[in-house]
């Protein structure tokens, strides 16, 4: 694969909680190209959050390595590897950590500000990406005046708004209704050709994970590929 977007080789990740130590990844390798979607599948406990945190850089692994578009990520230490997390990679959860005193706006807004953008500019791309995720007439209202498809979207804008190479989202629809669950899907499958970022998505859902480029199964601390 030429210059994959993110490079991961022999993860390994292991947790000690008193006498007892559980190896959840065991040698994981994965590289994802521009604009690929991958859909990671795998029982509930099987290491699939562990797994989107080592490659984000939120969680240290034992072993192995990530490279994000060619740079050491797990190398660096904690400052640098925040300015590469914040350039390259996006993220949504399963609860939308939105800040919960700011509006939908000011949300997704604050990867930018945190990027030192400037504000009138930060404005105008924050409101931009809420309009193409269909809230621009909800800019102002904060998530507790959203609905939960809302608040959702409102993630994936603030997932989107830097421009990422990579977006990590750990079961994004895993709390929303079947058919909100599909909006929320297409939009970010919408944005993965528009912008050719690349997505990286844990899902329960087979259905939605077979649409994706790739299918991967996490099971003994290893990815193993599905036939979809
Ligand atoms: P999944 O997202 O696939 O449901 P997780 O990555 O959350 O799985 O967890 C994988 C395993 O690692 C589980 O057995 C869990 O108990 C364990 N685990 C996760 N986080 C921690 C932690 N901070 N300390 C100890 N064990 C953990
Ligand atoms: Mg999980």
């Amino acid at each position: 694969m030429s210059n994959p977007v993110l490079d991961c080789k022999g993860l390994e990740r292991t947790y000690t909680t008193g006498p007892a130590e559980v190896q959840v990844l065991n040698g994981v390798d994965l590289q994802v190209s521009k604009g690929e979607q991958l859909a990671i599948v795998g029982a509930s406990g099987s290491g699939k959050s562990t797994l989107l945190h080592c490659l984000g850089g939120l969680d240290e692994p034992n072993a192995g390595t990530v490279e994000l578009n060619g740079e050491p990520f797990t190398a660096l230490p904690e400052s640098k590897r925040c300015k590469l997390r914040n350039r390259y990679l996006g993220f949504v959860y399963q609860f939308h950590h939105l800040l919960p005193e700011f509006t939908a706006m000011e949300n997704v807004a604050m990867p930018l500000l945190l990027g030192r953008k400037e504000v009138s500019e930060t404005r105008e791309l924050a409101e931009h990406m809420l309009e193409r995720v269909g809230l621009k007439d909800r800019m102002s209202h904060k998530p507790s005046e959203l609905s939960g498809g809302e608040r959702q979207r409102t993630a994936v804008a603030r997932a989107l708004v830097s421009r990422p190479s990579c977006v990590l989202a750990d079961e994004p629809t895993g709390n929303l209704d079947p058919q909100l669950a599909v909006g929320v899907y297409e939009l970010m499958m919408e944005l993965n050709e528009e912008q050719g970022t690349s997505f990286i998505i844990v899902t329960h859902d087979h259905t939605l994970a077979r649409r994706m480029d790739r299918v991967l199964h996490l099971e003994n601390g290893v990815l193993r590929s599905v036939d979809t």
